[in-house]
């Protein structure tokens, strides 16, 4: 069985960017659907105990696309609940990646809004519903890509994501109406968790052998 996430953050603290009200339909009744169906679909499984990953992964190997896409979803969810965080108040640097995955950033994209901007260009681009990544491979170098549906990003390439934003229409609907370039523009200027990415990065770059997705 697997869990529902509780958001990290309380319901309104990313309003008016992400009101109360998507979280309620977003997190309450989204998410937890694809969490009860993944739930319903492992029971009496070889999957009822797996983690997550496992799950999906599984899923993948035996075309299983019921499984795929709920379990799929209940992990891009909540991978993307832990890539945001409230809006920066008294600490303007939360607002803004440090250390190394800053330096990555300026070696591979020329600066943090010259990576943002491609962030948000890809993800308006997507056509149709699914998600935009930035990640990383195991050498640290960067890149952004979208992916649609269901699919993680780890699924069918071997990179580490370091955040992920939604754009399929109930992530921005009740906020921003058709406008997912406004709400991605947010997105990255409010709203990413750059401690949490900073967190990937460096597990994404450790030689430890093996490939995470802590959420
Ligand atoms: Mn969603």
């Amino acid at each position: 069985m697997i869990t529902l996430m509780p958001l990290p953050f309380a319901a309104d603290a990313l309003a008016p960017h992400i009101s109360a009200e998507t979280f309620a339909y977003h997190h309450g009744k989204h998410f937890a659907a694809y969490v009860t169906k993944t739930n319903e679909l492992i029971a009496g499984t070889d999957d009822a105990d797996a983690d997550l990953e496992t799950i999906v992964d599984n899923a993948d190997e035996a075309d299983n696309v019921a499984l795929f896409d709920a379990a799929g979803q209940a992990w891009n969810h909540g991978f993307f609940w832990a890539s945001l965080a409230a809006p920066p108040s008294d600490m303007p640097s939360d607002a803004r990646p440090g250390g190394g995955l800053a330096e990555a950033m300026a070696r591979d994209f020329g600066g943090f809004d010259a990576m943002a901007a491609q962030f948000v260009k890809t993800g308006t681009a997507q056509f149709g519903s699914g998600w935009v990544w930035l990640v990383s491979d195991a050498d640290g170098a960067l890149s952004i890509c979208s992916t649609h549906d269901a699919l993680p990003v780890w699924v069918e390439q071997p990179v580490m994501p370091l955040l992920v934003c939604d754009v399929w229409e109930h992530a921005y609907y009740l906020d921003w109406r058709n406008d997912r370039g406004a709400f991605l523009k947010a997105f990255m200027g409010d709203l990413a968790n750059w401690r949490h990415a900073e967190a990937q990065f460096a597990a994404a770059i450790a030689d430890d052998g093996g490939w995470q997705y802590p959420v």
